[in-house]
């Protein structure tokens, strides 16, 4: 029997791709200025990055992340466990924790690594099990097959359906695991709730804040902050630092054990060059004024406000989100494509949301808000979404009569 080749299957899944209008481009941001990206000789307004509180380019980030360069140098030299651990990423560490209210802190090169690192650190039998919502993050997912244990998943935000999966599974070690903010829909897990089946099925409770941290609740402390939970409840959580925070890399907080025991024995923690020591320089400098700056959340709640009610005036399509994520339902990706495409003539930049990065018939544009956001750009937003709605129905309702 032959082989498959390679070079062959990758063409046909291309050309299925293409069939299916699912081939996804990269954009050359050129320069950026705040919320301002120019791309190809345009300046675009950009409602699509995660800069939440518009820290990336704030000056005493950009500060310290060149006062550490100069020092420090442009990289680690090794991983955390030869010699790459420096002093800057300790102070980060002891931040994150202080801020979020955990005994402690451990530092990973990106969001995506930590999720591999939890799972495969704590669940290395086959009878393990790992519970989760249905939309959580691809990192999340992926984790549980590098660790080779059980994935279970339940309705999104369905704390019932989280209790029947654990029920079913309870001949192996638990962790129940879910999206604090939820990337593509900006709506908040049912934590309390959670916490309760975790409780009553001794399961682990891991929650991933990547959207929350620096954004949700009081001084920006997060969901389980926010829920009044800690880590008696949540004894693991997730916080990145290229996210509210502006920079590069994610902190997972936890009780002592626990931490030690990633540390120890994660391997994409042990086996990875350490995250530059001025990079963590730059995220403790953006952690204080995350901590400080409650105007950044202040406008951002209305900017958030301002958004909803225009986009609710409109008779556009909207989720149940009060976070920064505001995204737009538009049922077929072919829609969806084109309104980002009239979007961007009139010169905003919104990305369209296809499957399978959400379900089937669950097209959006993902329109995300920065504090560094005007209410004047927000209502420039709305007012251009509802002019490409109706040239794109214009445009379907003469097809349809030429058809
Ligand atoms: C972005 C994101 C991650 C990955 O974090 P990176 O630091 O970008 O790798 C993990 N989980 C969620 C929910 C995210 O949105």
């Amino acid at each position: 029997m032959a082989r498959p080749d390679l070079h062959e299957r990758i063409q046909h899944q291309r050309k299925l791709r293409l069939a299916q209008g699912r081939i996804r481009t990269r954009r050359t941001v050129g320069r950026r200025d705040g919320v301002r990206l120019e791309i190809d000789g345009r300046s675009l307004v950009g409602f699509c990055s995660n800069d939440y509180l518009g820290l990336s380019q704030q000056f005493e980030v950009v500060a310290a992340l060149q006062d550490a360069a100069s020092r420090e140098g442009a990289g680690s030299t090794s991983s955390h466990l030869v010699c790459g651990h420096h002093s800057l990423h300790q102070q980060l560490e002891r931040e994150m924790a202080d801020w979020l209210g955990y005994p402690r802190a451990l530092l990973f090169d990106s969001g995506f690594m930590a999720n591999l690192a939890v799972q495969q650190a704590l669940l290395s039998e086959e009878t393990d099990v790992c519970v989760q919502d249905r939309l959580n993050h691809a990192s999340l997912l992926d984790a549980s097959r590098l660790a080779g244990c059980r994935l279970r998943r339940y309705p999104h935000l369905d704390s019932e359906g989280a209790m029947r999966q654990l029920k079913n599974t309870a001949d192996g070690a638990a962790m129940l695991i879910t999206d604090g903010v939820f990337s593509m829909d900006g709506d908040i897990a049912p934590l309390r709730s959670l916490a309760l089946v975790a409780r009553m099925q001794e399961a682990l409770l891991y929650v991933d804040d990547a959207h929350g941290v620096g954004v949700v609740g009081e001084h920006g402390r997060g969901c389980v902050a926010a829920a009044g939970l800690g880590v008696n409840e949540v004894p693991l959580q997730l916080a990145t630092l290229g996210k509210a925070l502006g920079g590069h890399g994610a902190v997972v907080v936890g009780d002592e054990a626990l931490i030690q025991h990633l540390a120890e024995t994660a391997r994409p923690y042990i086996y990875t060059t350490a995250l530059p020591p001025a990079q963590a320089a730059a995220s403790l400098a953006a952690v204080k004024l995350a901590r400080r700056d409650h105007w950044r959340r202040e406008k951002l709640t209305e900017l958030i406000a301002a958004f909803r009610e225009g986009a609710r005036r409109q008779g556009l399509e909207l989720m149940p989100s009060e976070t920064p994520i505001q995204p737009l339902l538009c049922g077929d990706e072919s829609t969806v494509m084109a309104l980002s495409a009239t979007l961007e003539q009139s010169g905003f930049l919104v990305s369209a949301i296809r499957p399978p990065t959400v379900p089937e018939g669950k097209a959006r544009l993902r329109v995300t808000l920065s504090a560094l956001h005007s209410v004047e750009q927000v209502k420039a937003l709305v007012d251009a979404i509802t002019r490409a709605r109706d040239v794109v129905l214009y445009q379907r309702s003469l097809n349809t009569v030429n058809a």
